[in-house]
């Protein structure tokens, strides 16, 4: 035995399979309080940048066959990573892990977004000011920018508004993602996936930018937008854009 996994292997004795299974079963707690501990930094990074307001920004990422997400109404400085609550991915609204933990409110759209799409590893939330902005008059943010194609397509949608924490919110979400890696939230804010929390983070970033250089923009007056055609060009070469690990 290696002295790592838990007590009740100690009354086998320490078989090379067995102790095998210890070992990857210590690296699997390891990678788990590493995860943990990846979504606390990345709240607190959303502090640091200026796109979280408080205790509204909320972090998931996809652990093992469900996902990790950041407690509900928890301000960042008291974030620790135990504080992270571990859901199933089809986790339903009367399961009895609501007794004793309290997942973000949103919860919904985060367990939503990671079913529907495999190919995304985190989802990160915020009322960042220029967005939440645009999205307080239902506007997405159009091809003003090339970059604007790092979300995925030729614009950033806007959902339609229901209430936070709703079913019907997070089916609107899901409708806003289709094709895009981020939307706008009418009258509440933003969201954006990733592969995995760095870069779920920069998207989360890059539209808060996009914002604020599309407003600034518009005080000239509704400015020129790029076309389908070089839209198109630059979604492809933006294929795996993104911050590298
Ligand atoms: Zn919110």
């Amino acid at each position: 035995m290696t002295g790592m996994g838990d007590m009740s292997d100690m009354s086998e004795t320490g078989t090379p399979q067995h102790a095998g299974e210890a070992a990857a079963r210590a690296r699997e707690v390891r990678a788990e309080a590493e995860l943990r501990q990846q979504i606390v930094d990345t709240a607190s990074e959303m502090e640091r940048l200026g796109i979280n307001q408080g205790t509204s920004g909320n972090v998931s990422a996809r652990w093992r066959d469900g996902l990790l997400i950041t407690p509900s109404g928890v301000p960042c400085a008291a974030l620790a990573r135990e504080r992270i609550v571990w859901m199933p991915l089809h986790v339903r609204d009367d399961d009895p892990l609501f007794e004793t933990q309290r997942p973000s409110s949103e919860w919904r759209f985060h367990r939503d977004i990671l079913q529907a799409r495999p190919e995304v590893g985190a989802v990160v939330h915020t009322h960042s000011n220029a967005a939440t902005a645009l999205a307080i008059h239902g506007r997405g943010i159009p091809a003003h920018h090339y970059m604007v194609a790092a979300a995925g397509g030729n614009s950033i949608r806007c959902a339609n508004y229901a209430t936070f924490g709703s079913q019907a919110l997070s089916d609107h979400v899901l409708e806003a993602l289709r094709g895009r890696l981020a939307c706008l939230l009418a009258h509440h804010g933003v969201i954006a996936l990733g592969r995995d929390l760095a870069r779920a983070l920069w998207l989360a970033n890059e539209v808060e930018v996009l914002a604020k250089q599309y407003l600034l923009a518009c005080q000239l007056g509704e400015p020129p937008l790029l076309s389908d055609a070089q839209m198109e060009e630059v979604v492809e070469k933006f294929k795996g854009y993104g911050p590298r690990k």
